[in-house]
């Protein structure tokens, strides 16, 4: 049984040597019997060894999706059924919560703190979505006499669900449990550098009784098997979150079969600190805001607006509270900060900050990866704090996803709006001010998908979840993910 306790001590090890794909609820290695490795972030060590899926796996992965919804074993139980399924995923997944963060912190170098917050929320989107099914469906609608309309609402079909190494299990939660819910069936493709997570998903849906073939794990490479997955005729629906890039191409491919696509991408998302907040909260947000889980979220507030009267002593208390920040052993429960996922993401991270750094700005805080022994392992980088620059720079225009932010002025509400939506991205942002009618004009302003008032945290289940511009389209953890699983079918008749 896992422990991990006060001192950050954990007991046994829950990652297993070798992981195989989940294909039609049978554990098989890949076709061609090609491995790669997993590595923990925080060590370099190597976890685990896992099977790399080829296109021929791909296929067999979506005909038996296809063949589950096809069979109706799935899509056509009864709401209340699929939602007990849910409800049981969940029950398992509260049962081995010590394994499921243990198994996270290993393969990803975040803190326990953060896995446990995104394990908990990963449960609570089962539960959501078990509950929120039983009630969702068509409508009437007002039609001439005579006739009759009503609307039905039928599950998409097949989803391929490709997601990112940032928040590995919570992001699968995002995929899998509204598309069940929905009737879906499911190809998950894991990132490469977080899989095990996903696996640990596939044994307990096995175990709560999901029927063969309705999830299936995949993991490979993305350019291969994940483009694969896009192009696939018999895939229904490509459910994404990563790089805005990657999303593009994402999109352009699937244009061919005229897929269902849902993208949720980068961001840059802005953070206005007004002179009338709570600056003490404002500080203690806006660092949450950038410096959880290293800087590597979608949604991290990496442009920070702070209004030029209070600049001064905002700026004087977040560089002191920063300066505070323990950066390390991601189990240790002092740790504010983990290690970033990859050797190569650690140098992407390094090369934005020399990039500032020439661009004209100020490193104020940070700006390296951390010294001593400590650090000789793994891959790390400081929380990085940047004045002197210009919202037009690339250092403000580029998601660095790391623990990177660049600090500007502005005058007045209007510039803070400006400035806010001078971006490609509109994923998240954040305000902070007492002024409640100023709060809801800023709200309303900003182009984005997610406004924080006086918050720091962005995700609730229920709560939409996704991007303007170029972060995507399409919501999660709601009600609206339900319907961007769904069809709906239109019935008129004349009496
Ligand atoms: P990525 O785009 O490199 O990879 C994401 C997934 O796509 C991986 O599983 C990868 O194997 C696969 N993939 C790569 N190339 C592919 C292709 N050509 N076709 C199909 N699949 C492909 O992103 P990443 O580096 O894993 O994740 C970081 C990105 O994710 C950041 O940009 C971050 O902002 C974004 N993100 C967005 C949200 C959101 O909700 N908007 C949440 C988390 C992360």
């Amino acid at each position: 049984m896992t422990e991990i306790t006060k001192e950050g001590k954990r007991g046994t090890e829950v990652i297993k040597e070798q992981y195989q794909l989940f294909i039609n609820g049978e554990y098989k290695d890949s076709s061609n019997g090609d491995r790669f490795e997993v590595v923990n972030p925080a060590t370099g060590e190597i976890l685990t060894s896992v099977a790399k899926g080829t296109r021929d796996d791909a296929d067999s992965a979506v005909q038996a999706a296809k063949t589950a919804f096809e069979s109706g074993k799935w899509p056509r139980q009864t709401a209340a059924k699929r939602a007990r399924l849910l409800n049981k995923i969940a029950e398992l997944m509260r049962k081995q919560f010590e394994q499921l963060v243990e198994a996270e912190v290993l393969n990803t170098g975040k803190t326990v703190a953060a896995a446990q917050g995104q394990i908990m929320q990963a449960i609570q989107d089962f539960e959501y979505y078990a509950g929120a099914i039983t009630s969702f469906g068509g409508k009437t609608n007002p039609m001439p006499n005579g006739f009759f309309n009503y609307t039905l609402k039928e599950p998409v079909g097949v989803c391929a669900q490709i997601i990112p190494w940032n928040y590995p299990l919570m992001m699968a939660a995002w995929k899998v449990a509204p598309a069940l819910a929905a009737g879906c069936t499911v190809v998950l493709k894991p990132a490469s550098y977080t899989p095990i997570t996903a696996y640990m998903l596939a044994d307990i849906c096995k175990e709560a009784g999901v029927p063969d073939g309705v999830v299936n794990v995949l993991t490979g490479s993305g350019a291969d098997i994940g483009s694969y997955l896009t192009d696939h005729p018999d895939v229904d629906k490509v459910a994404f979150t990563g790089e805005t890039e990657t999303g593009k191409d994402i999109m352009s491919r699937a244009s061919q079969t005229l897929k269902r696509v849902t993208l949720e991408l980068g961001g840059k998302s802005p953070n206005l600190v007004f002179d009338d907040c709570d600056i003490d909260n404002a500080v203690d947000g806006s660092l949450f805001g950038i410096f959880y889980n290293s800087g590597q979220s979608c949604e991290a507030r990496s442009r920070l607006f702070v209004q030029e009267d209070i600049y001064d002593e905002f700026m004087e208390k977040f560089l002191d509270k920063a300066a505070k920040l323990k950066v390390g052993d991601p189990f240790n429960e002092k740790t504010h900060m983990g290690a970033v996922i990859s050797k190569s993401h650690e140098k992407v991270i390094d090369d934005y900050v020399q990039l500032a750094k020439e661009e004209g700005g100020e490193i104020l805080f940070g700006g390296k990866r951390p010294e001593g022994e400590e650090y000789n392992n793994g891959f790390w980088y400081e929380p990085t704090i940047i004045g002197g620059v210009t919202n037009d720079m690339r250092i403000s225009q580029e998601e660095v996803f790391g623990p990177v932010v660049v600090v500007m002025k502005f005058k007045d509400e209007k510039e803070a709006l400006k400035l806010a939506n001078d971006t490609k991205f509109g994923l998240g942002s954040a305000v902070w001010t007492k002024d409640h009618a100023k709060a809801t004009r800023v709200a309303a302003g900003i182009k984005a998908g997610i406004v924080m008032v006086n918050n720091h945290i962005s995700a609730f289940p229920g709560s939409p979840f996704g991007g303007y511009k170029q972060s995507g389209f399409g919501r999660e953890l709601s009600l609206e993910t339900l319907d961007l699983y769904m069809e709906t079918k239109s019935v008129v008749s004349y009496t």
